[in-house]
């Protein structure tokens, strides 16, 4: 009989509370800094962009925190996600290793993005608050935020990345049908979209500068708060959902993964699969290795410095400690547009310090022949950004053939590519080519960090 490949979760089994990885942590992560004062932020330095309930989960040092009904009734719509096993991949591969996924492409948008989209705007809404900005990378985030706006009533202001903006217009069509607006980042409507024009007037921009678009927008309106889709404590931890789904299925499966894939842009989709399993070996309980995969053109885990920065280009953030390639540093063009951050999220960087994770880094060719691979056994075709989760699964199950080692692997297929179909176009008319970063374009950024006193 041949092996079951699908593994569901009953609705009843549909978790009921994230999994918060602070209460788990043998030291805590670097406190936020003020820019001005170089001192720990509190609470009020934060009301301006978030609602207070986000505020209190970013500090969070409880293990759980309940998941409101109605984000619980939004989530059934996909939720819980599957789980499958890759047996023709396997096959394919010629491992003896077993690989399984766990898809998040079956939400709305198609992504793991509305895991917290619809947590942060449920947030907002209790607290009264109508309006939300925000930036977008691809368009995945931006059409998420916008899915959320559109079910709890919301106003939704979504700042483009122009490079992505010009590659993928049917993005924007989503967050157009879902009510939101985009605009093209940077643009003419703000300070900080203004200073970049002027200095360089066909910037094809970067999330760092769309950040500080909406951080701005946001910053001038009493009414209107921001949504961060990645790297903060709270949205890490709205994703967890995954992870904690993703262990039930592993128990249906009589397998425990040996290894953990993700890919890594700030770090979310990642930490949603990841933290459940690092929770377990923090605890002593099971233990994995946990593998972030980034792409080249924009490492952070693995070449930037390990430092306090700002989250975006215009430095209107706080300072937060993470892996960075500075702030000021613009990513290549690459078709990967959600993973082409400067930065990496503060605990996901924290973990790297402390030796529970590992990352590697992945050039675009290599990993769009492995999303090529992926769509041709699996039938699924993942997302630019996801093939990097494709890339180091495949790497670790053609290890685990070198090896002869019948190793689980669990990876992240955190979305599929129906809208990055020109990606692929391009790829296979030989156009897309493996970007490098300007080096001392890096070096000039990474020397431009904030200098912070010791804490
Ligand atoms: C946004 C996005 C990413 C990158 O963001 P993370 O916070 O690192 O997860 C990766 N994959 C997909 C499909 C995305 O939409």
């Amino acid at each position: 009989m041949a092996d079951q490949i699908k593994f569901l979760l009953d609705e009843e089994h549909l978790p009921k509370s994230w999994y918060n990885l602070q209460a788990d942590l043998p030291q805590p992560a670097a406190p936020v800094l003020h820019p001005g004062t170089g001192q720990p932020i509190g609470p009020a330095d934060l009301e301006p962009l978030f609602a207070l309930e986000l505020i209190g989960q970013e500090v969070s040092q409880e293990r759980h925190i309940d998941i409101p009904e109605p984000v619980r009734e939004v989530y059934r719509r996909w939720r819980p996600s599957p789980l499958y096993r890759a047996r023709a991949l396997e096959q394919h591969l010629q491992t003896p290793a077993r690989l399984y996924y766990k898809y998040e492409g079956v939400s709305p948008t198609g992504s793991h993005k509305p895991n917290t989209a619809v947590a942060q705007a449920f947030y907002n809404k209790a607290q009264g608050i109508n309006r939300l900005t925000t930036e977008t990378g691809a368009g995945q985030w931006g059409s998420s935020l916008a899915f959320a706006g559109s079910l709890f009533d919301m106003e939704i202001e979504v700042y483009m990345v122009k490079v992505s903006f010009n590659q993928k217009p049917y993005r924007k069509a989503m967050m157009e049908t879902f009510g939101a607006t985009c605009i093209a980042s940077p643009s003419d409507t703000t300070e900080s979209g203004r200073a970049i024009l002027a200095h360089q007037p066909d910037s094809s921009g970067s999330l760092g500068i769309a950040i500080s678009e909406a951080v701005e927008r946001a910053a001038q309106q009493d009414d209107t708060k921001y949504a961060l889709g990645s790297v903060l404590n709270h949205v890490l931890m709205h994703q967890t959902i995954i992870g904690i789904e993703a262990q039930k299925q592993m128990e249906m499966t009589g397998d425990y993964p040996d290894v953990v894939v993700g890919c890594t842009g700030g770090g979310s989709n990642f930490a949603g699969l990841v933290f459940p399993f690092i929770g377990n070996k923090l605890r002593g309980e099971q233990s994995s290795r946990i593998v972030a995969v980034e792409p080249a053109a924009c490492p952070s885990l693995t070449k930037g410095s390990f430092a306090y920065d700002f989250g975006d280009t215009g430095q209107l953030t706080p300072l937060v400690k993470m892996h960075t390639l500075g702030s000021t540093f613009v990513p290549p063009a690459f078709h990967a547009g959600g993973l082409r951050y400067h930065g990496m999220a503060p605990l996901v960087s924290h973990l790297a310090a402390l030796g529970e994770i590992e990352a590697s880094a992945y050039q675009q060719l290599e990993c769009f022949e492995a999303g090529v691979i992926f769509g041709r056994t699996e039938g699924i075709i993942p997302a630019p950004e996801a093939t990097h989760a494709v890339k180091g699964a495949i790497t670790e199950a053609l290890r685990c053939k070198e090896e002869g080692k019948a190793e689980v692997i669990l990876f992240n297929l955190c979305g599929h590519g129906h809208f990055d179909m020109q990606a692929y176009t391009d790829y296979f008319a030989g156009k897309l080519t493996n970007h490098s970063y300007d080096e001392s374009e890096l070096a000039m950024a990474l020397a431009g960090l904030p200098s912070v006193a010791a804490q």
